[in-house]
């Protein structure tokens, strides 16, 4: 069993996520906004001699997660292995926060998980196997301030995780969520311009006295240190561990 539905595979942790599992020898199918997305997912099948597939399915429409999951299902045979990665971001204070970023932040980073494991769960269930991994946040198990709809999305996710983990245990059906402090991805260079404003600094006073102040090893998180826990929780060896939400923060939550 050896294929994965990555979203926002097209970009930054979802791409090395997408790389990581093709260098396993995962079939894969990518999804994200990006205009290159095709190109992306046939230089992936190329580089690692694997079959991969595209589709731009706006998460932020139940209807095209549905038929994204129909077209893994239809390309790949089945879905084993499902990571909800795609996420966006806004920072403003809450007095100021557009409701238009609030509704689209819940629908992509919360329900959007939501519909891609509903649309996939009857076939997990009917095979006896599923792995659903949820990359979250440090910010699904802290706060910071003016960050409110992603602090409330990814909280949800961690919530979200749970039911599933238990719902999926007598379907060796797993779910977890990896929560990763900053990692250097287009996401996080556009709040760096963001955090910059809301917060009255320079960019380089934001990486270093908001971002990285808070991880006490004082380096960005590495995509590949995401993937390889990742490829861990995907495996068979990891079948007892379900419905944790797992820091990779340089020591961020240890606080
Ligand atoms: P990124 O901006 O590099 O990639 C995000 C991906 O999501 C892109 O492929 C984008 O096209 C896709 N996406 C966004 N909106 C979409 C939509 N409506 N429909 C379909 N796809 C959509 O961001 P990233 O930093 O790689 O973030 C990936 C995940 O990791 C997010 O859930 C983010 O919250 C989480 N995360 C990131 C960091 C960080 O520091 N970068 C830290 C913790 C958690």
């Amino acid at each position: 069993m050896k294929n994965a539905l990555i979203t926002g595979g097209t970009s930054g942790i979802g791409l090395g996520l997408a790389s990581a599992f093709a260098t396993k020898g995962y079939n894969l199918l990518v999804n994200g906004l990006e205009k290159n997305g095709m190109e992306i997912a046939q230089q992936l099948a190329q580089e690692y001699e694997v079959e991969v597939y595209f589709s731009p399915a706006n998460l932020q429409h139940p209807e095209q997660i549905r038929q994204m999951v129909r077209q893994a299902e239809r390309e790949l045979g089945q879905v084993d292995v499902l990571i909800n990665n795609a996420g966006i971001q806004h920072v403003a204070p809450v007095a100021e926060f557009p409701e238009e970023k609030w509704d689209a932040i819940l629908a992509v980073n919360l329900s959007s998980s939501f519909h891609t494991s509903k649309a996939v769960w009857k076939g997990m269930q009917e095979r006896g196997f599923g792995r659903i991994i949820n990359i979250a946040s440090a910010h699904a198990l802290r706060a910071s301030e003016f960050k409110a709809a992603y602090v409330a999305a990814k909280h949800g996710i961690a919530g979200l995780t749970k039911v599933l983990a238990l719902e999926g245990a007598p379907h060796n059906i797993t779910c977890n969520a990896i929560c990763p402090g900053y990692v250097k991805t287009p996401l996080v260079e556009a709040q760096i311009a963001d955090q910059a404003r809301a917060h009255s600094m320079s960019e380089d006073e934001v990486v270093a006295k908001v971002m990285l102040k808070k991880q006490a090893v004082k380096q960005f998180v590495d995509v590949q240190s995401i993937a390889q826990l990742a490829l861990f929780l995907a495996s068979e060896a990891a079948a007892q561990m379900t419905g944790a939400s797992l820091p990779i923060d340089g020591g961020w939550t240890a606080q």
